[in-house]
């Protein structure tokens, strides 16, 4: 989103002139900023056999997919409906790694049958997965390196105490089940959840996984999962991928050689492809001054973003129905009944009754985590492709609220 001609837009079209088209609230997402981050990412990692697998559960529209698929990536999948979205965007099976967690033994039974990569994160499933299957479906394992990640206790996984991967202190166990059941391992993974902020911390981590496949002679790839971070807020520090990438590359290089073979590099970036890309449109239904405070409510709430209440994740708020205005201060709330602040005493653009405010970094967990709480509908998807705007979703209705539910004599 720029500001040309006194006018936020996007790929030269106006904001406001999408919100009017399509309505109020609704996600907007610029295909031409998930292509571009998505090159940056494979750029940086150009001197390596790189595969980035889009982690699905940031945004999984199907176009969205399909946009990815165009650039050439496979996909990252927690469940195994989002494994059938991949297949019905069009990604062939083996491109998608299936990651789940605590999920039942018949799920990753349905996974192989479809034919996607698996990926296991509990030695008793990894027992079971040798049981059934022997060496003749390969499957890769994710190891928690036990790397105490700064960020949200929610979203990070690599501590001791984490419920994700195999620990590395269980790597004899694990080797014992490989070798009991003759199995075929075709890939480590790592996920932490962490930020790839200091590239000599992200390599120190690698270092284990290194260490780890030494054990293993079938690999194909070594995964290294998400943590590139991108700004919420102006100076927030990012992933300086570059860096990353040449770093990476001379640390790959060297392991590969060790091991005897090249093997391929994995990651599975989803905040880093879509999150800057979306934006969050909602209108301004209520000012309200109080003795301490000017609220702005909106006609949304933590039904459609969830983030600001669940990690107290900080949102950048801009008023584009009036660029030009005089600052003020705001808090800007929801009309869920419940405590739903999106941003607390924040400096926008005088708002009037009836502006838009666009919600910046909502393209990832923003739709996918929205729901029917106060049996509100959930909101339309718009995607900008080559200088168009396209509805990707619509809007939902009183039909779909009452789908599923069924009446009985009362
Ligand atoms: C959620 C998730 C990711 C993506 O994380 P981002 O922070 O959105 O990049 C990658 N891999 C796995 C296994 C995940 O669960």
């Amino acid at each position: 989103m720029i500001l040309e001609n006194n006018q936020y837009s996007i790929q030269g079209l106006a904001m406001v002139d999408i919100a009017k088209e399509f309505g109020t609230p609704l996600y907007v997402y610029d295909a031409e900023k998930i292509q571009s981050q998505y090159r940056k990412l494979r750029d940086a990692f150009s001197g390596l056999d790189l595969r980035l697998k889009y982690a699905t559960k940031a945004l999984s529209n199907i176009n969205i997919l399909r946009l990815l698929k165009k650039e050439g990536a496979g996909l990252d999948v927690v469940s195994i409906q989002e494994a059938q979205l991949g297949i019905k965007a069009g990604f062939a099976p083996e491109e998608i790694l299936f990651t789940p967690n605590c999920v039942s033994f018949a799920e990753i039974q349905e996974g192989v049958k479809l034919g996607l990569r698996i990926n296991i994160d509990n030695i008793s499933v990894l027992e079971q997965f040798g049981h059934t299957y022997k060496g003749t479906v390969p499957c890769c394992i994710r190891l928690n390196p036990h790397i105490m990640a700064g960020g949200n206790s929610k979203i990070s996984t690599g501590h001791i105490d984490s419920k994700f991967g195999i620990s590395v202190l269980q790597l004899r166990h694990v080797l014992k089940v490989v070798e009991t059941y003759g199995m075929h391992i075709n890939g480590l993974h790592v996920h932490t959840g962490s930020d790839f902020l200091d590239a000599e911390v992200f390599l120190k981590g690698a270092d284990i996984l290194f260490n780890a496949a030494r054990d293993f002679k079938d690999l194909e790839f070594l995964d290294f999962g998400s943590g590139f971070k991108v700004a919420y807020r102006e100076g927030d520090v990012t992933t300086d991928v570059d860096d990353l990438g040449r770093k990476m590359e001379k640390a790959f290089r060297a392991f590969c050689e060790d091991y005897g073979r090249e093997l391929q590099i994995w990651f599975e970036p989803g905040k880093y492809l879509v999150s800057e890309a979306g934006y969050f449109l909602m209108k301004t239904n209520v000012i309200k001054t109080t003795p301490a405070t000017v609220f702005a409510g909106v006609d949304s709430g933590l039904n459609h973003m969830i983030r600001p209440m669940m990690y107290d994740a900080y949102q950048e708020l801009v008023n584009i129905s009036n660029p030009s205005g005089p600052k003020r201060v705001y808090t800007v709330v929801g009309y869920i009944c419940e405590t739903d602040t999106f941003g607390h005493d924040r400096k926008l653009h005088d708002l009037r009754e009836g502006d838009i405010i666009a919600m910046k970094n909502a393209g990832a967990y923003g739709f996918s985590m929205s729901s029917n709480y106060n049996s509100r509908y959930r909101p339309a998807e718009v995607l900008v492709y080559e200088g168009k705007a396209h509805l990707i979703r619509k809007r939902e209705s009183m039909e779909d609220l009452l789908s599923k539910q069924v009446e009985i004599d009362i």
